[in-house]
């Protein structure tokens, strides 16, 4: 379970929603976390999955935790892993959903 900045983002990011599993499905869901990545995203409501990267929490205003994303591939290319062909070490994966691509 990561600790987050503050109550009010502990709450966006698990959002308790009865009629969507998929916070990108729930007109509700504001802030999509990545586990894998350590990255907070604003939820962009288009129906897909895109989703923009924050650095700083939008209520308690501190600064959040770098992102891992770059380690995250140094790490699977320093074990000889292809995140697109092979299966992720259980480490690698992150609980909820399979990857996506960040729109810029
Ligand atoms: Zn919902
Ligand atoms: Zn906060």
């Amino acid at each position: 379970m990561t600790t987050h900045c503050c109550e009010t983002m502990t709450n966006r990011v698990n959002p308790r929603c009865d009629e969507h599993d998929d916070p990108f499905a729930c007109p509700d869901a504001l802030v999509d976390f990545s586990a894998r990545f350590q990255e907070y995203g604003l939820i962009v409501h288009d129906g897909g999955t895109s989703s923009i990267t924050i650095d700083f929490c939008p209520w308690c205003g501190r600064r959040l935790p770098e992102s891992q994303r770059d380690r995250w591939f140094e790490e699977l290319e320093r074990r000889g892993i292809d995140p697109g062909e092979d299966e992720l070490p259980a480490e690698f994966q992150n609980a909820r959903r399979p990857a996506r691509l960040h729109q810029k």
